[in-house]
């Protein structure tokens, strides 16, 4: 029986990076190439067991067994949408569940992976943020998401968006090897443009991502003031907009990819006017970054109060963009009959930081016809 992955008393090969995993075949004392020849197992074939490894001597087989395992997290439900897209539901242990969503489309196969178990920023459309916050995912529990896709699915995956539970840059250092095993060519092998890291704007991570690891950038906006965006993206209080768009220009020097994507929810009378396209457009031509917007219909819940922009309002705002020369996508709403769609993902959390009760009393705290950092502005 699986257990959770985090659980294994053996050493889980899945939380090793190719450096870290030729540094633990050394230690058994095995030859460096023996890593290479193993992580080809773990990751281009998706090995569950070591049996079936049959170029590896027995010895060396036997060894494995006796001191490692291959595990990811175990599947509580697999939901598949009328148009394609596909949802694992992920026992994360201590009546916690994490979620995983594979997109397909003509051209392409994108997997959305989590980075927690809930999360701590707490952005007012999400409806993992309205769940709190049990704990970050390890490495192998991040990699492991991509390993049970490619394991189960027809097709490949040749996208990763960490756009799933939680903030990736607040895990940076599980986030950083499993990133590296997605680029590397000896396991998935994805090119830099296709994997995407997405941040709420966790300044000094960005900086650290760069560094470490500089794959694409997505940077979850929603907003073209500091007021408004305190509101929806309350990280926004500890990195205002002018240290973000300064961070975006930073990343931009030594990204491969030379443009930021900023992702922008479609809130109806709270972030949707021409206006505030206007003011996002003067936003980063002040400073300079280069980038793309993608916006988002809002997908509502219950407890978030928001609707989401009607349709002609979207497009209204794609044309301000791009009429300004900005290139701007809307994003087509998928998997909505099984809650995949963005800002969906709830799992099940156990609310460790009081998100919850934060949450509510924000929520009386404000008026309930039309909250001042609401208000439509004047046309
Ligand atoms: S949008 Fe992302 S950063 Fe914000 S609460 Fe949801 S998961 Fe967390």
């Amino acid at each position: 029986m699986q257990t959770v992955a985090g659980d294994c008393a053996k050493t889980n090969l899945l939380s090793f990076d190719a450096a870290a995993l030729t540094q633990w075949v050394a230690d058994i004392g095995q030859k460096p190439f023996r890593a290479r020849q193993l992580l080809k197992w773990l990751h281009q074939r998706t090995a569950t067991d070591f049996e079936g490894m049959t170029d590896l001597a027995k010895e060396f087989r036997a060894q494995l067994e006796s001191l490692a395992c291959i595990q990811t997290l175990p599947i509580l439900r697999d939901h598949l949408s009328a148009d394609g897209t596909r949802k694992w539901l992920l026992d994360a242990g201590q009546a916690n569940a994490i979620e995983t969503v594979f997109i397909p489309e003509d051209d392409r196969g994108t997997l959305c992976i989590s980075s927690q178990a809930g999360c701590t920023v707490a952005c007012r459309f999400c409806s993992t943020g309205h769940q709190g916050f049990a704990r970050n995912l390890t490495t192998d529990e991040i990699i492991g998401q991509l390993h049970m896709a490619n394991r189960l699915l027809d097709q490949p995956v040749t996208n990763v968006v960490m756009m799933g539970m939680g903030e990736p840059l607040l895990n940076f250092d599980a986030l950083v090897p499993a990133l590296r095993l997605m680029l590397d060519d000896n396991a998935y092998g994805l090119s830099r443009r296709r994997v995407t890291v997405s941040t709420s704007g966790v300044v000094p991570m960005m900086d650290r991502l760069a560094q470490a690891c500089p794959v694409a950038l997505a940077v979850s906006l929603h907003a073209p003031d500091d007021a408004l965006r305190n509101d929806l993206v309350p990280i926004n209080k500890k990195y205002p907009l002018a240290d973000l768009m300064a961070a975006c220009r930073r990343y931009l020097q030594v990204a491969p990819r030379d443009f930021i994507t900023f992702e922008y929810v479609m809130l109806d009378g709270v972030n949707d006017q021409p206006e505030q396209a206007w003011a996002l457009i003067e936003l980063v031509r002040r400073h300079d970054v280069y980038c793309k917007f993608n916006l988002i219909p809002f997908n509502p819940f219950p407890q978030s109060g928001l609707r989401s922009s009607p349709r002609s309002t979207i497009r209204q705002f794609a044309t301000l963009l791009s009429d300004a020369g900005i290139v701007t996508t809307i994003r087509k709403t998928r998997g909505d009959d099984i809650d995949a769609a963005c800002g969906q993902l709830a799992g099940d959390i156990t609310d460790k930081t009081q998100i919850r009760q934060r949450l509510s009393e924000q929520a009386a705290a404000r008026p309930t016809d039309q909250p001042i950092a609401f208000r439509r502005r004047a046309p």
